[in-house]
């Protein structure tokens, strides 16, 4: 069987809302995770399940880890600090997924476990500012715009190499990899392009200069198309609505059209 050419961006996701419906939600993701690894001929095992739980309000969060989820992310510095504080009883790790102002590095370098939306220097050197103050380290990924969209953060691929090749002046960032979100369509193809870029970019900065990308790993893969990304190498896929449900906003409230 091949992922389907079609994906479904409309998908009805069940509203989880107790214990149960978490533990099925998750079973059914780790499932067809499992099912998109086999089929790509790769170890499940290689591929991480981050949760999204942005608009997601603390009881139900609460509900999730009582199903077993340990780690969260958010792509609000101000929610996700929130989100922290509140559930500061709970051991839970927290990975702020969207863009940054450098502003809010103070926050991040407070609470995050992971910042995957790196794409500037600007944010760099002013995480590892307050990431020095703290006495602490971040695992970050470089988000790539691999869609060519206006409207998607991450920067270019042609600036890729020139920008790895600065970060390692920054002693409290730990490169973990790449971070992408593809093209918002629904035609797989166009969707597996943009995936099939990140992992050339990971693949050729690996033979230029494997030092600057860590253990080179590639988050990439949402709701509607972790199958396609873990067919094209990804080893972190981001899931909100397949665990949640569905948001009632839509996805251009999250990443503004310009
Ligand atoms: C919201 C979000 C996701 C998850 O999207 P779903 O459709 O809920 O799976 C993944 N990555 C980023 C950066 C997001 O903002």
């Amino acid at each position: 069987m091949s992922s389907p050419d079609e994906l479904s961006h409309a998908a009805q996701f069940l509203t989880a809302r107790t214990v149960e419906d978490f533990r099925s939600t998750i079973a059914e993701v780790k499932r067809r995770i499992a099912v998109a690894a086999e089929r790509a001929g790769r170890d499940p095992a290689e591929i991480e399940l981050l949760p999204v739980s942005k608009t997601v309000p603390q009881e139900r969060i609460r509900l999730a880890v009582e199903a077993g989820l340990t780690r969260f992310g958010e792509n609000k510095v101000q929610e996700a600090h929130r989100k922290s504080e509140e559930m500061a009883d709970l051991d839970l790790d927290w990975a702020v997924i969207g863009h940054l102002q450098s502003n809010k590095a103070k926050d991040v370098a407070k609470f995050a476990a992971e910042f995957q939306a790196l794409d500037r220097i600007k944010v760099a050197a002013a995480l590892d500012r307050r990431l020095q103050a703290e006495g602490r380290s971040l695992d970050v990924y470089v988000q790539v715009n691999t869609s060519a969209e206006e409207s998607k953060f991450g920067m270019p691929p042609e600036d890729l190499p020139g920008f790895l090749s600065q970060l390692p002046q920054f002693e409290t960032l730990n490169v973990q990899g790449l971070m992408t979100l593809a093209v918002f369509s629904t035609d797989a193809e166009r969707v597996r392009t943009c995936f099939q870029l990140l992992r050339s970019l990971r693949d050729r900065t690996r033979e230029a200069d494997p030092d600057l990308i860590g253990p080179g790993k590639l988050s990439m893969g949402m709701s509607g198309d972790y199958a396609v990304a873990i067919e094209e190498g990804s080893t972190c896929v981001r899931v909100g609505q397949a665990i949640f449900g569905e948001r009632a906003l839509p996805d251009s409230h999250y990443w503004p059209e310009s």
